[in-house]
């Protein structure tokens, strides 16, 4: 008898129950984060208009974001806010009636059970819009920054954050947040570090939607440069030594394979950002009718689960979960 000449992969493809059997990569709504913009200027929802089906959120309908996301069993939110004035200082970050710790307080009464990620910047509160303190030449000042931060972080846990995740970028944060949220007595707070984020054209959307864009230059001197993969575990090693429970890779489908080396080499539950760009990008192919939203969807959160992903952050979070 002969033997077969080569191995016939298609046995294995061969109806819905066996791909099904022999799927690898798992996507389920427990892993999804679902970013939200809060807005204390705004009377009523406002779609942003470069992020098609996304809204900027005022004070008054988080009950029913809060209810519907219950409902569609997405377990977290990351959130960002839009304050009624900003300083130099970003003095808004850690007010206590700040427009974050206002949300949470509204969200968590909606939805008891809802994880809420808290966003520890300066740069939607500052006047000038960079991450951190301005030094007298310009620069932003890292060391400056590290007690604002902090606090920042504190007032966050205060307001009812479960989870505290820093993408200032400034070397030295995660060590600065860990030491306030314990003397704080949040010592059970656990850190999501932004370790990989990258300086990327792909922010674009979101500073429109958090009207964050810088006032002059950009942040290539503080987020990692695009070209540089071992700078990036670099980062996360760093993160990682200072304290921080788990680490984040931003953005997510340009730096697939940051995300798989991150995987490979640390134990801690790893995020990725599905950011504003790879949203809009494909959401603006799907309303000209050039791809296929579900589909579409679907590979893009599976590619990143596959790619090493525990947690994704993705604008498609209710989008998907609403059609499980
Ligand atoms: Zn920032």
């Amino acid at each position: 008898m002969e033997l077969p000449q080569f191995k016939r992969h298609r046995r294995l493809r061969g109806s819905a129950a066996l791909r099904s059997l022999v799927r690898e990569t798992e996507l389920t709504a427990q892993h999804l984060v679902y970013p939200l913009f809060v807005d204390a200027n705004i009377s009523d929802r406002q779609p942003i208009g470069s992020m098609p089906g996304q809204d900027r959120l005022n004070m008054g309908s988080l009950r029913a974001e809060a209810e519907e996301l219950a409902r569609l069993k997405v377990p977290a939110v990351l959130l960002f806010g839009l304050p009624t004035s900003k300083d130099e200082n970003g003095s808004g970050a850690w007010a206590r009636d700040g427009v974050v710790q206002q949300a949470v307080a509204r969200l968590k009464d909606a939805n008891p059970e809802l994880l809420v990620v808290g966003d520890v910047c300066l740069c939607e509160y500052t006047s000038h819009g960079h991450c951190g303190l301005l030094s007298g030449d310009g620069h932003v000042d890292n060391d400056a920054s590290l007690p604002l931060i902090a606090e920042t972080a504190v007032s966050l846990a205060e307001g009812g954050c479960d989870i505290i995740a820093p993408s200032d970028m400034m070397d030295g944060r995660v060590a600065a947040i860990r030491l306030a949220l314990d003397s704080a007595g949040f010592a059970q707070t656990p850190i999501l570090s932004y370790a990989a984020k990258f300086a990327s054209a792909f922010y674009g959307p979101f500073r429109e939607a958090a009207d964050s864009a810088p006032a002059f230059g950009d942040r290539r001197g503080y987020q990692m440069d695009p070209a540089n993969g071992r700078m990036a575990m670099d980062e996360v090693l760093t993160d990682l030594a200072e304290g921080a429970d788990m680490v984040m890779v931003k953005p997510a489908l340009p730096y697939l394979d940051v995300l798989r080396q991150v995987r490979d080499a640390v134990n801690v539950p790893v995020a990725a950002y599905n950011v504003s760009g790879e949203y809009s990008m494909l959401m603006a192919a799907v309303q000209n009718g050039w791809l296929d939203e579900v589909r579409a969807i679907d590979e893009t959160l599976t590619s990143i689960r596959r790619a090493g992903a525990d947690i994704v952050i993705t604008y498609h979070a209710k989008q998907w979960a609403a059609r499980q």
